[in-house]
């Protein structure tokens, strides 16, 4: 069996281990003569399930008690949309940092529903690089204030977050939830698609503090309020039940890891190699995130000659790898490093990058 170097931004890379505990339970889990995805998610089995997730994202992420860990669908982009929906009040705008297309869709949304200011924008230099905490303005009588902890597209993200006193701070962490220690008390809302760092799409993580909770809009329907998937513990409809049940191994995975802590240093230890090697390639790759703003997660870069970047996919592609080519929207390379993407991988992409350059500089 050849496994792929993969660098998908997302749907992404999922430990190999996890891939074949999940392949060796497939058919019969635990002696129930059926899998998963055939059980009842009322069954005491299938509790189990939901119910370690959750407690395995407090223990790894170190959640605190006064916070729900609620296990919903639609991705990050139904989160967009609810929270405004949920959390919006009259005559209190949402306040959006305005860091790139995630932070911008975002945005989008809640503009439909109600007043918004924006509180910082790098537009001015390409989304190129996060703002400084000093250029975020916070209104004080904002509902709340909306970042992006990673811009998926353009490869940056935050290395500290901004102190917003009463005001909730509202992290999408889409594309680096667990890949580093965060101090979620600092938090109202943290909220992530399931298919980067966490396994397969399907799943969406939202971690909200109760006052926010309780608090959150009567008026929407049932679905669409927080109150109701946090009062049945994420159970009030059918959920996820095969991508909770895969997280739950990749959250496993994370633990046997060495926990949160251990994945940021080897995700610093993989993202070096790539970033020196385009800092010593003397202009030949150039990397597009200012540096105080790289992503450990996605790195973004070009080549000199924009012509030898197609080339430089296709033959990658030969080697084995995928998913360098950049987003459609900005075009260029990418490389996405999450958490299951091996230190091999980085290497073998190293090695490459090395080799193209001879062969093309
Ligand atoms: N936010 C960020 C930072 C993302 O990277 C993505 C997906 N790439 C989204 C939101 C949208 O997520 P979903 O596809 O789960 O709706």
């Amino acid at each position: 069996m050849t496994r792929a170097f993969n660098f998908n931004a997302g749907p992404a890379a999922i430990p190999l281990e996890v891939l074949k505990q999940a392949q060796e339970q497939f058919v019969d889990y635990q002696g129930a003569g059926m899998s998963i995805m055939e059980m009842s998610h009322r069954s005491k089995m299938y509790e189990a399930v939901n119910d370690k997730s959750q407690s395995l994202l407090r223990e790894l992420f170190g959640i605190p008690e006064n916070y729900d860990v609620l296990l919903l669908q639609g991705g990050a982009s139904t989160q967009f949309a609810l929270l405004p929906m949920n959390l919006l009040q009259p005559g209190k705008p949402g306040a959006y940092v305005m860091t790139g297309a995630w932070a911008d869709k975002a945005l989008k949304e809640a503009k439909l529903v109600g007043e918004t200011v924006v509180s910082a924008s790098t537009e001015a230099d390409k989304f190129m690089r996060m703002p400084t905490l000093s250029e975020i303005e916070i209104p004080g009588n904002a509902s709340y204030l909306h970042l992006t902890s990673n811009e998926t597209i353009g490869g940056t993200q935050f290395k500290e977050f901004p102190e917003t006193g009463d005001v909730p701070l509202i992290a999408d962490m889409s594309s680096d939830i667990l890949s580093k220690p965060v101090d979620v008390s600092k938090f109202g809302v943290i909220y992530a698609g399931a298919q980067k760092n966490l396994g397969p799409s399907g799943v969406t993580l939202v971690i909200i503090r109760k006052d926010l909770v309780e608090n959150g809009s009567k008026s929407i329907p049932a679905m669409f309020r927080y109150s109701t998937h946090a009062k049945s513990g994420s159970l009030y409809n059918t959920p996820p039940s095969f991508s909770v049940y895969m997280m739950n191994l990749v959250l496993e995975w994370i633990k046997n890891k060495g926990g949160v802590a251990q994945l940021d240093q080897i995700n610093q230890s993989k993202t070096k190699l790539i970033y020196d090697t385009i800092d010593q390639s003397g202009g030949f790759y150039i990397g597009c995130a200012q540096p105080q703003s790289r992503s450990l997660m996605n790195i973004t870069f070009r080549i000199q000659n924009e012509e030898l970047e197609g080339l430089f996919v296709k033959e990658s592609e030969k080697e084995g790898f995928v998913g360098l080519k950049g987003h459609r929207d900005v075009g260029g390379l990418r490389a996405s490093t999450y958490n299951a993407v091996p230190l091999e991988s980085c290497q073998a992409l190293q090695q490459f990058m090395v080799d193209f350059q001879k062969r093309n500089g």
